[in-house]
């Protein structure tokens, strides 16, 4: 972990190369074993898709606008943003799951890496659980910086390692280069950013607004929250996450859970979306 900024860093990062190959071919199916995704992945994409709209709109951020997802994955989200009034699109550096979205929901998403993405003037860029398998968070800043019109919107989601909720057996994951929290994210993006909404208990959840003129450099948090994220390293572990994370009841909720999913089983992708955008409790 950084004693300035509070980052936990893996400590031996693989190079850009490594990485471009594993997102384009390896990637999906080391982590589902799948090359498309199941009737059970779609439901659950498509309800955390519902959830990440509402917060966004609770963030005020007005609707109607130019929407990028970048790391669109198997389109759920791009979709389901366009069904809540959004125009958006997305990017996703893996081939089947690009093709996937096109495919079953007809939806715009280029199969290309955030480098290659030139056309600049969004209204929002949306990355969900991307930027802790990106090596470069400092050119990723930039890049968003450059691709968002004056006044837009940046919203980010990724894994917080001062969490309390997550099991010790996904704390450490290969393909997460970068752990963040709530300061190291803040400081991560401050050169060109400021958080307007925050949400912290379970993953990290940060809607940013885009600053007019960048800073020349990040903004370190204060030593005491650095100190509390070290704190927070030290305390992790199966006791925490059983008596106070809610790892016991996670037992009893996944029993209605798997019951809902089951319900999909035979449906279409895009008709499981649809249910859901109609009948977001089901
Ligand atoms: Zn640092």
């Amino acid at each position: 972990m950084c004693g300035s900024c509070a980052l936990v860093q893996q400590a031996n990062l693989p190079t850009d190369e490594e990485l471009r190959i594993y997102y384009s071919h390896n990637y999906r199916e080391d982590y589902k074993s799948t090359h498309k995704p199941k009737p059970k992945y779609v439901y659950r994409a498509g309800r955390a898709a519902l959830d990440r709209l509402v917060r966004i709109r609770k963030a005020g951020v007005p609707q109607g606008e130019t929407l990028l997802d970048i790391g669109a994955g198997g389109g759920e989200f791009v979709y389901m943003a366009h069904k809540g009034g959004f125009v958006s699109q997305g990017v996703e550096p893996h081939q089947g799951y690009s093709e996937f979205a096109r495919d079953e929901y007809g939806v715009k998403i280029e199969t290309c890496q955030i480098s290659d993405i030139e056309h600049p003037g969004f209204g929002i860029v949306t990355m969900f659980h991307v930027l802790e398998h990106l090596a470069h968070p400092e050119q990723v800043m930039a890049k968003v910086h450059r691709l968002l019109k004056e006044g837009g919107h940046f919203v980010l989601e990724v894994p917080n390692i001062t969490q309390n909720d997550a099991s010790p057996h996904n704390i450490y994951f290969k393909a997460h280069l970068f752990y963040y929290s709530r300061p190291s994210l803040i400081a991560a993006a401050s050169a060109y950013f400021e958080p307007i909404y925050v949400e912290d208990t379970g993953n990290l959840f940060i809607v940013f607004k885009r600053k007019s003129n960048p800073l020349p450099s990040v903004l370190l948090p204060s030593a005491a929250d650095v100190k509390h994220v070290a704190r927070r390293l030290e305390e992790k572990g199966w006791g925490e996450y059983l008596f106070e994370g809610g790892g016991l009841t996670k037992i009893f909720t996944r029993i209605p859970k798997s019951f809902r999913e089951g319900k999909v089983k035979q449906m279409e992708p895009k008709q499981i979306l649809d249910q859901l955008h109609q009948q977001p409790d089901v």
